[in-house]
């Protein structure tokens, strides 16, 4: 078979798994209502979880750094990429978790691939939950360190992998699981690490900007300084609503990446507008706090009248929101039925998620207000959307 012949059939038996993919084109910025092509539609899968994606301030400040700073860094961090806005943010950011330091990246995805390599050589252990993100996975992979996968939330098993190794050893986990929104047992895996003298990374994509007294994340939430052997990487795609990541932690393991970490030394700074633009958002951020509260108030008001409707939940109490649906083809049916009646409401289906288990992926913003919640658990109750324990894990 030609090349293109055998590319043409893997895709025709991803189409015969209702597993294609395809892309929304959407006119204007993020918010609670969208444009798909000339349709308005009301969104619930963004992760712009305060609404700042578009927030005047932070848009404001983002015009404010092209006319200081021009469009492009020019360079990678390490020869003159590296300007006072990145500078200052890198500071402001290790402040408001309560990190030593912390070190910018232009996504979360290279920052994952960043602290395993830097921090684990060919005869140490990583050690990940299995339904961490993939970006966590190819980090692990991407070691030549020893890749172990522990069941859901399984500190107990995480300790086993890690007893008796030869060489270091690492867990990495999702502060919030991004598929699930469920909260990972951070402490007890931290305690573990200490016992085991071993590190955490904790992917905190979901958690910071919504969690803890302050929004610092799943570690403030926790209780859990960051403090060796405790990592985090934060990113700012998300709540924040502008785009990059860091990693927080001691100063020995930021300059242990700035030395060591491929994604970091070999790639082009991000613009120092986007830089500007997060010191906004994080200035919002602490500013108003109420953004966190209302996006807090949608995720119970959905919880009271989905279990209402007997809607199979997750134990989330975080802006993700799934209804398991199980089926691939029902998640994609009642995708598309809810998208008729004016919704936006993702299919998630495996490979993203376990075999068996598609769901509707609802997220909540602060750019929402309590009628888009009423309407939405309105049209799930009209799609007759799946009901708890009635099965579905086709
Ligand atoms: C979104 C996400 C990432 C990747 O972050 P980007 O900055 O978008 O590359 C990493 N981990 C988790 C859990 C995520 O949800």
């Amino acid at each position: 078979m030609s090349w293109l012949t055998e590319l043409e059939a893997r895709l025709t038996a991803i189409h015969a798994e209702n597993r294609f993919r395809r892309r929304l084109v959407v006119d204007g910025p993020a918010a609670a209502e969208v444009t798909v092509g000339g349709q308005r539609l009301l969104s619930f899968c963004s992760n712009d979880y305060l609404g700042l994606a578009n927030h005047p301030r932070v848009t404001a400040a983002f015009k404010g750094g092209c006319d200081e700073f021009g469009v492009g860094a020019g360079a990678s961090h390490l020869i003159t990429g590296h300007t006072r806005a990145h500078d200052a943010l890198e500071v402001e950011l290790a402040e408001f978790v309560g990190a030593p330091r912390a070190l910018l990246f232009s996504t979360g995805y290279m920052a994952n691939l960043a602290v395993a390599s830097a921090l684990l050589d060919r005869h140490d252990l990583v050690v990940e939950d299995r339904l961490n993100h993939a970006s966590l996975i190819d980090a692990g992979l991407l070691t030549r360190a020893r890749l172990r996968r522990y069941p859901h939330g399984d500190t107990a098993a995480a300790s086993r992998l890690l007893t008796g190794r030869c060489g270091r050893g690492l867990i990495m986990t999702d502060g919030v699981f991004s598929m699930d929104g469920d909260v990972a047992p951070v402490a007890a895996l931290a305690s573990v690490c200490r016992r085991q003298d071993a590190a955490l990374v904790v992917d905190d994509a979901h958690g910071f900007g919504v969690l803890g007294d302050t929004g610092a994340g799943t570690l403030e939430h926790a209780a859990q300084p960051i403090r060796w052997p405790v990592v985090m990487m934060g990113t700012l795609g998300k709540a924040l609503g502008t785009f990059g990541a860091f990693i927080a932690a001691d100063a020995v393991v930021i300059e242990t990446l700035i030395q060591r970490a491929r994604t970091y030394i070999y790639t082009t700074a991000p613009p120092p507008a986007i830089a500007a633009a997060t010191h906004a958002a994080l200035k919002v951020l602490k500013d108003e706090p109420g953004r966190r509260q209302k996006v807090l108030e949608h995720v119970n008001r959905f919880r009271t009248g989905a279990r209402q409707l007997d809607l199979p939940l997750f134990d989330s109490v975080t802006p993700i929101q799934p209804i398991l649906v199980g089926d691939s083809g029902a998640a994609v049916s009642l995708s598309r039925a809810l998208r008729e009646r004016g919704f936006l409401i993702p299919a998630i289906r495996p490979p993203t998620v376990p075999a068996g288990s598609a769901r509707l992926r609802v997220t909540f913003s602060a750019a929402h207000d309590a009628g888009h919640v009423d309407r939405l658990l309105d049209a799930l109750a009209s799609v007759h959307a799946p009901v708890a324990g009635a099965g579905g894990g086709g």
